[in-house]
C-alpha cells in the first residue's frame, strides 16, 4: 500500500461486525487498576491514554522510511514538543546550535530558560547551512527547514552528517514541510518536531504537537519528560488530529499547489518587491529543497513596499483572512512584522496558502494587490 492509502485508513479499527469504524476518544483521568498495576497498559491519564496511543501510531508510520519505524510522542502543542526535547536533551554545559532565524519562541525559550541553566548557546541562519560550521563540542544541533517565516532552507542530509560526526544530535523543526512532505529522520535526523497546530491537524481549531524519533532511548526521555512535565494534549484534541488526519494527503497538496501558484503569481506582480517560497527556481534554496522535500509547503511569503501597502492589502483582500498561524483549509495571511519578533522588512506579509479555488485566490489576490498600491 502507498503512504496515502495508509494514511487515508489510519484510523480505522478492526473489522469486527457491530464495532465502530473509529474509537471515540476516550476521556479518563484515572483507569479502572486492581492491585499491581505492573502491566496495566492504562493507568492514569498523564501517563498514557488510548485515543494518544491511536494518533501517536499513525504519526510514527507517516514519520517512518523506507528501512525503519518510527515512534511518535504527541504533546499539548508545539512548544511542548519543542520544551521536550531540549529538556530531555540537554543538561547545564551542553552546547545547543540554532538558527538565528528560527521560530521566534524556541528562541526565546532557549534564551531565556535554558541559557541561565548553563546551556551553552550558538546561532546561525538557516540559508548556507551555515549552523554546520558552529558544531564543535556541540550536543544539539536544531534546525528548521524552510524557516519560519523566512522560508530559509538548509540541506538536512549534510548538516545531519556533519553533527553525528561531531557527536552532535539532530533536531529538526519540521513543522512547515510537515513529515508528509520531508521525511527528516530519514534524512538523518534524531528528533522530528511538529507544531500539528498547522497542517497536520489544518482546521485552525486546536494546539497540538509531536515528536518522533527511531531511538528507543531517545523516546523514553521524551516519554518520561512528558509524563513528568505534564505537558499532555487532551483526548479530544488528540482525537480531533486523528480525524484530520485522513484528509491530511488532500489537504497538503492542494495547499502546497496553490501556494505554488500564488508564488508564481506574485512574482509576476509589480506592487511585490520579493516573493520567498522554496518552489520557485531562483529561490537560492531551491536545489536543496527539491533533494529533500516533496511538496513545497503552503506558506509563501512575499514583502510589499511599506506598512501600509501590507494593511492595505490584507485589508482589501477578501479571501484572505488576517490571522496568525499556517497550515490551515483557509487562506490566512499576516504582515508579519506586527509582532516585532523577526528581523523582517515592516511590509512582510506571510501567507498560508488554503484549499480553496486557486482561480478565486489569485483574482482577490490580485484586486487587493491593486488597492494597496
Ligand atoms: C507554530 C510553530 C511552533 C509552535 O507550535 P505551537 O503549536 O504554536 O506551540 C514551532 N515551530 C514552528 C516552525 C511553528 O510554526
Amino acid at each position: 500500500m502507498r503512504e496515502t492509502t495508509r494514511i487515508v485508513r489510519a484510523m480505522l479499527t478492526p473489522a469486527v461486525s457491530g464495532e465502530p469504524m473509529h474509537e471515540g476518544p476516550v476521556f479518563a483521568a484515572p483507569f479502572h487498576v486492581t492491585g499491581d498495576p505492573a502491566g496495566v497498559p492504562y493507568s492514569y491519564g498523564r501517563s498514557h491514554n488510548p485515543t494518544w496511543t491511536a494518533l501517536e501510531r499513525a504519526l510514527g508510520m507517516i514519520e517512518s522510511g523506507e528501512n525503519f519505524n518510527a515512534r511518535a510522542l504527541n504533546f499539548a502543542s508545539g512548544m511542548a514538543a519543542v520544551t521536550a526535547v531540549f529538556g530531555s536533551v540537554l543538561r547545564p554545559g551542553d552546547v545547543a546550535v540554532l538558527p538565528s532565524n528560527s521560530y521566534f519562541t524556541a528562541r526565546v525559550l532557549m534564551e531565556e530558560y535554558f541559557t541561565k541553566m548553563g546551556v551553552d548557546l550558538r546561532m546561525a541562519p538557516t540559508a548556507g547551512s551555515a549552523q554546520g560550521d558552529l558544531l564543535h563540542g556541540a550536543r544539539l544541533l536544531w534546525i528548521e527547514t524552510p524557516s519560519n517565516p523566512g522560508m530559509e532552507i538548509c540541506d538536512i542530509r549534510a548538516l545531519c552528517g556533519k553533527a553525528h560526526a561531531a557527536g552532535a544530535l539532530v533536531a529538526c523543526d519540521n513543522t512547515t514541510a510537515t513529515p508528509l512532505s520531508q521525511k527528516v529522520l530519514e534524512l538523518g535526523a534524531d528528533f522530528s518536531v511538529v507544531s500539528d497546530t498547522k497542517s497536520i491537524t489544518g482546521h485552525s481549531d486546536l494546539l497540538l504537537g509531536h515528536v518522533a524519533v527511531r531511538d528507543d532511548n531517545l523516546w523514553s526521555g521524551l516519554e518520561r519528560w512528558r509524563t513528568l512535565t505534564g505537558s499532555i494534549p487532551g483526548p479530544m484534541e488528540a482525537w480531533l488530529a486523528g480525524r484530520s488526519l485522513a484528509t491530511l494527503p488532500l489537504r497538503l497538496e492542494r495547499s502546497c499547489e496553490n501556494a505554488m501558484r500564488l508564488a508564481e503569481f506574485l512574482k509576476g506582480r509589480p506592487e511585490v518587491a520579493r516573493v520567498l517560497h522554496p518552489g520557485l527556481p531562483d529561490h537560492p534554496g531551491h536545489t536543496v529543497a527539491v533533494s529533500q522535500m516533496r511538496m513545497f509547503g503552503p506558506v509563501v511569503s512575499f514583502v510589499l513596499s511599506s506598512r501600509a501597502a501590507a494593511e492595505s492589502f490584507l485589508e482589501a483582500a477578501e479571501l484572505v483572512t488576517d490571522a496568525s498561524s499556517f497550515g490551515g483549509v483557509t487562506t490566512t495571511a499576516e504582515r508579519r512584522a506586527r509582532w516585532g519578533h523577526d528581523a523582517i522588512e515592516d511590509g512582510f506579509i506571510r501567507l498560508s496558502a488554503g484549499c480553496e479555488d486557486i482561480e478565486d485566490l489569485i483574482t482577490d489576490i490580485g484586486q487587493a494587490l491593486e488597492a494597496a498600491r
